[in-house]
């Protein structure tokens, strides 16, 4: 090995700028290898920034970063074929003077960042793959192979910042690959509209956004869930469910996105728009039981390969900047102390993540995967379908009594579900949400 860093960041997401930027700032010789041609060429997201997080690495990202639209409206729809019950919120408070979430554009957000990464000082190298991690004969790791000529580089420690599938980690022993009923399949168009259409049809004005998040017979019974996210000139439409799911039922994620985009809630907000992007990605869904071993002799491993990734509250982006910012304070303080980067001294890592929101929050929901995957049938085709017969028959005056509309829907109920089934879904929901 020729040339020596102080760390090696694999990855150019979220996790690992944040990583980088946080190790560079604090004045260790950084080394961040992306396979991308830029940050950001490779990465998908709905997509929603979390400020909180970003605040706390670049604190005026406000002045420059390439923001879309700030939220100030969220509508939850729960869907069966051509009709939609929705929760629906929108506040004046969110046209704040510093917002609390935006919808971005993760090409154009992370080639910023990675900008902020190199004027820290960190060396930031694309279009370079890194095809093993090196380890000495007793499993410590002590750098990286890359796909360049002479391409081993050594490292004090490795930050595991390479996504969702986690190969290097899984190659080098260090983790499973994760379960395909823990992993879900994402597709995302970006259709684009004129600005005064989009904040028409959305009723919007200036920068405010709306984000619509549904569920329901879109899915076809698998777990899932569709979403409608506004940008400035456009509107990013996706859904995404299970890939055991998807193996199991023979469904594909495009032939779902083309059933979303024909229900008429949503044909209505896209109509003439033009499609420009297409892409697919891999989401962690396996929450706190699917969080593999986070550090180790040489290594830690933050963002989506840590499978850091709370579905319920759609959040990821945000558990990937807190990971890769923790992983990098932690590796300070030892480096501050000159202690070397073992195990167990890396074990400060997982101690201040699990005193963050990050873990508090996935150990909150840790039943709600294995619920939704469990009863996808219920939670996702039958109550939808449930629900909106019984809009329909409330909203429909047709001479039919109030009392004997109340009886036709308490019945419908029971004879998709039972009364044990009912309070037995009611319950085990309340559990997994407590
Ligand atoms: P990534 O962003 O995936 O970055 C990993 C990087 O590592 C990539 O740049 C990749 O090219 C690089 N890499 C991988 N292997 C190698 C290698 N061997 N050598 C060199 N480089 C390598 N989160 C939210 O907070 N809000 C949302 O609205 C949201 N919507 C989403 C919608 C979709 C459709 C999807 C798929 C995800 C969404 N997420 C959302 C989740 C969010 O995108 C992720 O949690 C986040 O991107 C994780 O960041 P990361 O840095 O860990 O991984």
């Amino acid at each position: 090995i020729e040339e020596r860093f102080d760390a090696i960041v694999v990855g150019a997401g979220m996790a690992g700028n944040a990583a980088a930027l946080t190790l560079a700032r604090k004045g260790l010789k950084v080394l961040q290898l992306e396979r991308g041609e830029y940050s950001g060429s490779k990465n998908v997201q709905g997509a929603i920034l979390y400020s909180d997080m970003l605040e706390k690495l670049v604190p005026d990202f406000r002045e420059d970063a390439p923001l879309e639209r700030h939220l100030v409206e969220q509508r939850f729809w729960m869907m069966d074929d051509n009709s939609h019950t929705g929760l629906h919120y929108r506040s004046d408070e969110f046209n704040e003077e510093r917002p609390n979430r935006y919808t971005i554009i993760r090409a154009q957000f992370d080639k910023w960042f990675s900008k902020k990464v190199q004027e820290a000082g960190a060396v930031v190298l694309c279009e370079t793959t890194v095809l093993e991690l090196l380890q000495d004969a007793y499993g410590k790791v002590i750098g990286v192979r890359t796909d360049r000529k002479n391409g081993q580089v050594g490292a004090d420690v490795v930050v595991l910042a390479e996504g969702v599938s986690g190969l290097l980690g899984t190659r080098a022993g260090l983790r499973k690959t994760p379960d395909k009923s823990n992993v879900a399949l994402a597709v995302k168009e970006m259709h684009f509209l004129p600005q005064e259409t989009l904040e028409a049809r959305f009723n919007l004005r200036g920068d405010e956004g709306a984000v619509i998040e549904a569920v329901g017979t879109i899915s076809q019974g698998m777990t899932g869930m569709g979403f409608i996210y506004t940008n400035k000139e456009s509107i990013s439409l996706g859904i995404g469910c299970l890939v055991a799911d998807f193996e199991k039922t023979g469904q594909t994620p495009y032939g779902l996105l083309e059933k979303f985009k024909q229900h008429p809630s949503v044909a209505a907000l896209i109509a003439g728009s033009e499609v420009k992007e297409y892409a697919a990605h891999l989401i962690p869904e396996g929450g706190f039981k699917a969080i593999p071993q986070l550090y180790g002799d040489g290594w830690v491993v933050v963002g989506d390969a840590a499978q850091l990734n709370n579905a319920i509250h759609r959040e990821g982006s945000n558990l990937a900047m807190t990971s890769g910012r923790i992983a990098a304070e932690a590796i300070f303080q030892i480096k501050s102390r000159r202690d070397p980067m073992t195990k167990e001294n890396l074990a400060l890592y997982k101690k201040m993540l699990d005193e963050s929101f990050v873990m508090k929050d996935l150990k909150k929901y840790r039943d709600m995967p294995d619920l939704l995957h469990i009863q996808a049938q219920n939670f996702f085709l039958t109550y939808p379908q449930l629900v909106s017969k019984a809009m329909t028959n409330f909203l429909r005056v047709d001479g039919t009594t109030k009392r004997e509309k109340e009886k036709t829907t308490f019945r419908s109920f029971l004879a998709a579900r039972s009364l044990t089934g009912l309070v037995g879904d009611a319950f085990r929901l309340a559990r997994a949400w407590r």
